[in-house]
């Protein structure tokens, strides 16, 4: 039997701080090495100083993942020697003294299938190592220390795992989760990464580090998996170790032999005072939790009428499900949820549109109800819908502007009609035996029109035209 386990970490993007010390949380913006101060940097003498709200995020997380939370948490140091820690420890959790981590023992569900949570802990992120060139030719590393103490929560699971698949589903899984928690961007490089240890027949444990993304992690397990049940199948012994993800050669490579977890001489963080966290500050917390996917998604399908499929959709995308809920959804829910998951998802499918885009709830609202009303058509509206992402007009000044309003004047449109049978004589000859070679003329009408003719009118016109019913 095949067993997969995953720590995954996670970067808290949402904080102003770092888990120490005031530097920036988003360190992404900075030259390198700017972005640090002797707290992070480990300066003798210098004290660190515990970071609020990242204690109440992660204990979000935690509370969101079903796990136990702790009513005093404590840190402890974890050395070791690397070029991206300046300290030459890291501030992390460790359940030694009882459970005094962020949260243990929760669960998450993928499908039918409840993965285990075993522990939850806030500790701090190292900096990083950028290699000139290839890993293993290069002759210059460089670091840059601003990452260093950026609040990291490490999730860490059962090996509950048994497919590739089930990685992937869960890593999907969370990542909205943690999205619609506010705690975190899942999308910004870096901000989740994950190791797997993966084990056949309750063979030797392998683990694999430091992977970036979801698609490379599925890869990978499988890999090793094959790997694993090669050596098996030849007899020859699977040895615990660490390998890398060799993302050029889409293999596993070995790194080195596994470090047993007293090599790392945990011991209690001396200069930071455990915290209690009492039940006002987890009532305070519970009460304002963001409502769950699976609530919102209830919600849509029952309150609003929404298909299952299209709620589904709908909520477990936090940017969309809010653009949802600011449009005024009392009537045209339904509507208003199929524009957003057919049309605006497909026109800001990146963050960078996301964040340009000047679109609004109201927005979308209106542009149903034109519709809705005959006012414009489906193509129009969605020349609109461009139109406000870019500028954020209101819809009748839009509509204005660009001339989008419904043609259903009948004397305007067989105007427009007549010009298109004296330009297309050889398809008003052939429409009288074939009538789907009228769809080609509406077509023609929609065309010069731009999209604006009323499809039923122009349908029916064109017939009495051509002398066909
Ligand atoms: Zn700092």
């Amino acid at each position: 039997m095949t067993k997969i386990g995953l720590e995954i970490h996670c970067q808290l993007t949402k904080l102003e701080s770092k888990l120490f010390c005031s530097c920036k949380a988003d360190y992404r913006e900075f030259e390198p090495n700017t972005n640090i101060c002797p707290v992070c940097m480990g300066i003798p003498g210098s004290l660190p100083l515990l970071n609020k709200s990242a204690v109440e995020k992660a204990t979000l997380i935690a509370m969101a993942l079903d796990c136990n939370t702790p009513t005093k948490i404590a840190f402890f140091r974890k050395n070791y020697f690397y070029p991206d820690l300046p300290k030459n420890f890291q501030i992390t959790q460790l359940n030694v003294y009882g459970n005094t981590s962020i949260g243990w023992e929760g669960k998450i569900s993928v499908g039918d299938k409840k993965i285990r949570i075993r522990r939850i802990q806030l500790e701090e992120d190292p900096g990083r190592l950028i290699y000139e060139g290839a890993t293993e030719k290069t002759k210059l590393t460089l670091v840059d220390y601003n990452r260093a103490g950026t609040p990291l929560v490490e999730i860490v699971t059962e090996p509950d795992f048994e497919t590739p698949h089930q990685v992937r589903e869960f890593l999907n899984i969370l990542s909205d989760l943690l999205e619609n928690l506010n705690v975190s961007d899942p999308g910004l490089e870096g901000a989740m990464r994950a190791d797997a240890n993966v084990s056949i027949e309750g063979g030797s444990k392998v683990e694999i580090k430091n992977i970036g993304s979801f698609h490379d992690l599925e890869k990978a397990v499988h890999f090793e998996i094959t790997r694993q049940q090669s050596l098996a199948e030849r007899k020859i012994e699977i040895v615990q170790e660490t390998r890398h993800w060799d993302d050029g050669r889409k293999i596993t490579v070995s790194a080195r032999t596994k470090e047993e977890e007293a090599e790392y001489r945990y011991h209690l963080e001396a200069d930071i005072p455990w915290v209690r966290i009492n039940d006002h500050t987890r009532n305070q917390l519970q009460t304002h939790m963001p409502e769950s996917i699976s609530s919102k998604k209830e919600r849509y399908v029952s309150k609003h009428g929404i298909t299952p499929q299209v709620a589904d959709i709908l909520s477990s995308n936090r940017y969309f499900s809010e653009l949802f809920e600011n449009a005024k959804n009392e009537t045209n829910a339904k509507d208003i949820a199929n524009m957003i998951t057919t049309d605006i998802m497909g026109l800001l499918d990146t963050r960078e549109k996301r964040e340009m885009s000047k679109l609004e709830g109201d927005h979308i609202s209106d542009l149903v109800e034109y519709v809705k009303s005959n006012k414009i058509t489906r193509a129009s509206a969605k020349l609109a819908l461009d139109e406000v992402i870019k500028n954020g007009k209101q819809l009748s000044e839009i509509i204005e502007d660009l001339d989008l309003g419904h043609v259903s004047d009948e004397g305007e449109l067989s105007d427009i009609i007549s010009q298109v049978l004296t330009e297309e004589i050889k398809a008003v000859e052939e429409a009288k035996q074939n009538p789907e070679i009228v769809n080609f003329l509406v077509g023609k009408v929609m065309q010069k029109t731009r999209g604006k003719a009323d499809p039923e009118l122009t349908l029916s016109l064109l017939k009495k035209h051509l002398g066909i019913d």
